[in-house]
């Protein structure tokens, strides 16, 4: 896959938490099952049975996985349905014992018709899923495998790779050719990611520069509503303290020699980064970046770039394009799924998209924009993604605050070091290398790590 034919908006989607794979993924399935049936005029079955594999049946619980499918079945929007809708679908069935599928309602029972099987792997990815048709004698007669292959993106099996046809005017598989267009061209790295998106989406680069305006929009909101939020604790049986507010406030105050009293922007995209991440794990309206898990990072980095030097919209979200890019190159030379390399391909690239950004967004050249991106992914390598118990809180809420500042922190070398030697290209080829060699269990499995255990201290609540 070419990176360049990865639009900005394959990378920010609208989504609801708290997973982009196991959530919002699962949620577009069921909306393609449901059109399917009703497209092929399936109408002859009386049940319907639900197979997670693998990574989907492993911490499918902690993601809501199952209430994902079932408001995607509803045929629930996640982009344009109300939340409460979407997060109460699973305990509405349960209640009725039914389930409308567009073309007909049956009765279901989750206990019964989800069947998890976390030792199974489909052969197309960590995150796979059947759903079958049956009789009233238990045969089966219509099915369709699916897989989630992170950032929200779907596929079904034996649909998985689009026609090839090059449509960019800017056409690149590598960080060093998207660089030498830049170059040559006298063109920041984000426009010409502009001018792909647009000729990908078939509009004009004014129309998806507007676009781009809402995706920033909705990331600010996100930040506003994780900084106020109704409840103090997250769902879920960790018990885990919303922490934003806290956050801010020390950013807002901080005392005269601690360790707080420098480097603002550090402190301030702290707070941001874990408002959204809250947001995500409560179930709130976020934008993958590139991934619901990581989606903290770069609404982070940038809301704080805005609260503390006054950059405008515009400006903002003109290094988005530049993060979109950044992460689009991940997505065609490894991954961002977190089932597939571990949280490398998740925080690990928001990190990276999120660096670039700030880079370019505090004046940092071409070269710059690389080298941050690089730094922050590089020293992202071989993080594992072991959310404890499958809600991704724990290590993940905290992981979107320190890689904030970590981004920055890319961003600050790049612009005062500027000489390199490992490419970006060179990095995401090994961090790929990396999570093809990572165990299993530390893929999203919650087998290992923090995955089976809960948290050995408490709080007062
Ligand atoms: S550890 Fe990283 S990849 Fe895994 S669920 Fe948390 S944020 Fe996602």
């Amino acid at each position: 896959m070419r990176a360049s034919s990865i639009g900005a908006f394959q990378t920010f989607k609208m989504s609801v938490g708290p997973s982009s794979s196991h959530t919002h993924g699962p949620i577009l399935i069921g909306n393609m099952f449901r059109r399917l049936i009703q497209e092929e005029g399936v109408k002859d079955f009386d049940r319907l049975k639900i197979h997670l594999y693998w990574s989907l049946a492993r911490t499918g619980k902690g993601h809501l996985t199952d209430n994902a499918i079932i408001a995607g079945l509803m045929g629930l929007d996640p982009v344009t349905d109300d939340l409460e809708k979407i997060n109460t679908a699973l305990a509405r069935t349960t209640t009725s014992g039914m389930l409308s599928l567009g073309v007909k309602e049956i009765a279901f029972n989750p206990v019964k018709d989800f069947v998890w099987s976390p030792f199974k792997r489909l052969p197309g990815h960590e995150n796979g899923m059947n759903l079958s048709l049956l009789d009233a004698d238990g045969a089966v007669v219509f099915q369709r495998n699916y897989y989630s292959v992170g950032g929200g993106m779907v596929q079904e099996e034996g649909h998985g790779d689009r026609e090839d046809t090059e449509t960019e005017p800017f056409p690149y598989r590598k960080a060093s050719e998207w660089l030498a267009y830049a170059s040559k061209h006298g063109l920041p790295l984000s426009d010409i990611v502009k001018q792909n998106t647009a000729a990908l989406e078939g509009q004009t680069v004014d129309e998806v520069v507007g676009r781009m305006h809402r995706f920033w929009d909705v990331m600010k909101r996100c930040v506003e509503r994780g900084l106020k939020p109704t409840e103090t604790v997250l769902p879920g049986v960790l018990q885990v303290k919303r922490r934003a507010p806290q956050l801010l406030e020390a950013a807002v105050r901080p005392k005269r020699r601690g360790i707080f009293a420098s480097n603002d922007i550090c402190r301030y995209a702290t707070a941001f980064a874990y408002a959204v991440s809250e947001e995500n794990a409560a179930s709130g309206r976020v934008v993958t970046a590139p991934t619901n898990g990581g989606a903290g990072v770069l609404p982070g980095v940038l809301y704080a770039g805005q609260y503390l030097d006054d950059f405008s919209d515009d400006e903002i979200v003109e290094v988005l394009f530049t993060a979109a890019g950044i992460g689009g190159l991940i997505q065609a030379n490894a991954s961002i799924s977190g089932s597939e390399v571990g949280c490398q391909g998740e925080v690990g690239a928001a990190c990276s998209m999120a660096a670039g950004a700030v880079c370019q967004l505090f004046g940092g050249d071409i070269r710059d924009t690389e080298y941050a991106a690089e730094i922050a992914m590089e020293h992202s390598l071989g993080l594992e993604c072991t959310p404890m118990k499958g809600y991704v809180q724990i290590p993940c809420i905290e992981r979107n605050g320190i890689f904030a500042q970590k981004a920055l922190a890319a961003a600050q070398h790049a612009i005062t070091l500027k000489d390199h030697r490992i490419s970006l290209d060179l990095v995401i080829e090994k961090m790929y290398e990396n999570g093809k060699y990572m165990h299993a269990d530390f893929k999203e499995t919650s087998r290992k790590g923090f995955g089976p255990i809960v948290p050995d201290l408490h709080f007062e609540v």
